[in-house]
């Protein structure tokens, strides 16, 4: 599996001039059709060629095709286990290549770093931050990455507001005029912000963003980004601009916990839906256990502290609610397994699904429909 050391390894890879990182997500799973017969090459190669039309200078297109050269060797040799392969390589060398356990969809990637964020978004506890302290006039950025924060001390050209001076006289017209002219001023600092904004998440590649500053500033700030940035906003928080990096960290604690529960309760509110309707979900341990059996779990979700008893059948493996009786699939012999949901969430992980514990409300609700539940496959 891949660690957080790895993953801060590869976020912390120089960048070097005249060179590249070509990243590559290529989905190998051996249950797909088209990864057949080594179906994933060909997928691999067709990327690549499309990523090359769109580089412009000659120099990248030679170190490009360099790293090119060596990712097909490296997939050439490698065969298949895993559902995912993920490969890092500079035009020197592969910096990282690793099997993947989760599906991943197919991606090339050709810049100065890793392309990390199809990771992130693959692994709930690797999760980067990016977090805007933002005032009336000036901001600053950061990366939170598992409680260590780094400071993007250029990344935002800091515009000064001006300091605007009113003419001397009381005069209420010259005054609004003023105003309007530092609101203006304003507007425009927070339009440059929300503009840098989406340079510096490609470079740095966070997939969560926070606002932090004054209430009227990140509000503004909010309304100015564009649409794909604004889906990254679990939040906004007062916060000082001189703030420190543990009050950095505690900000994004505090967001990340709130995030963490509101998509909880909306994937449990997703799961009993659907199992009510019919639609590819379960809900109830021997609804989930039956349907694990029949290969169809893709992800099983169960509530925290739902821990009860069961049993597994010595021939086929089938998983029981209750009490231990013959396998009702093979008539084998029935052992007691402690908490069969911990057997059943290592069952559907180990088959490349994914499991989810969710905790307090939603954990509540969970209970209320038995437990534990699953999306299914088909
Ligand atoms: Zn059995």
């Amino acid at each position: 599996m891949i660690s957080s050391e790895d993953v801060r390894e590869l976020i912390e890879h120089k960048a070097q001039a005249g060179s590249g990182v070509l990243s590559v997500y290529l989905n190998v799973d051996q249950s797909q059709a088209v990864n057949l017969n080594r179906g994933f090459e060909a997928a691999l190669k067709n990327m690549l060629r499309n990523l090359e039309d769109t580089l412009a200078s000659q120099e990248q297109k030679k170190a490009f095709s360099s790293a090119t050269d060596l990712v097909l060797k490296a997939v050439a040799k490698y065969s298949p286990h895993g559902r995912s392969l993920m490969l890092f390589c500079t035009p020197s060398g592969v910096i990282r290549q690793q099997e993947l356990k989760i599906e991943i969809e197919n991606s090339v990637r050709w810049s100065a770093k890793p392309y990390i964020r199809p990771l992130l978004e693959a692994f709930d506890e690797f999760q980067r931050y990016g977090l805007v302290l933002t005032d009336k006039a000036h901001s600053r950025l950061f990366t939170v990455f598992l409680d260590q924060v780094e400071e993007h001390v250029d990344a935002l050209a800091s515009q000064d507001v001006k300091h605007i001076k009113g003419p001397g006289t009381d005069h209420m017209l010259s005054q609004m005029h003023v105003q309007r002219k530092a609101d203006g001023h304003v507007r425009h600092h927070l339009k440059n912000v929300a503009d840098l904004l989406g340079k510096v998440a490609e470079d740095n590649q966070f997939n969560r963003l926070i606002l932090a500053g004054p209430v009227a500033a990140t509000n503004e700030l909010q309304g100015l980004l564009p649409t794909h940035l604004r889906k990254l906003v679990i939040g906004t928080i007062p916060l000082s601009m001189d703030a420190g990096s543990s009050q950095i960290i505690e900000a994004t604690r505090r967001l990340q916990s709130g995030a963490e529960r509101a998509e909880e309760e909306g994937l449990v509110q997703d799961l009993i839906t659907a199992a009510a309707k019919n639609n590819q979900a379960v809900t109830g341990l021997d609804s989930t256990l039956r349907t694990i059996q029949e290969g169809r779990v893709w992800h099983i979700v169960y509530a925290d502290g739902y821990t009860p008893q069961g049993g597994e059948c010595v021939n086929c493996g089938f998983l029981i609610a209750g009490k231990t009786v013959p396998c009702p699939y093979c008539e084998g012999e029935v052992q007691v397994v402690k908490d069969v949901v911990a057997r059943a969430v290592s069952r559907v992980v180990n088959a490349g699904g994914k499991a989810e514990q969710v905790r307090d409300k939603a954990a509540e609700r969970l209970h209320s429909a038995g437990g534990v539940g699953a999306f299914l496959r088909f």
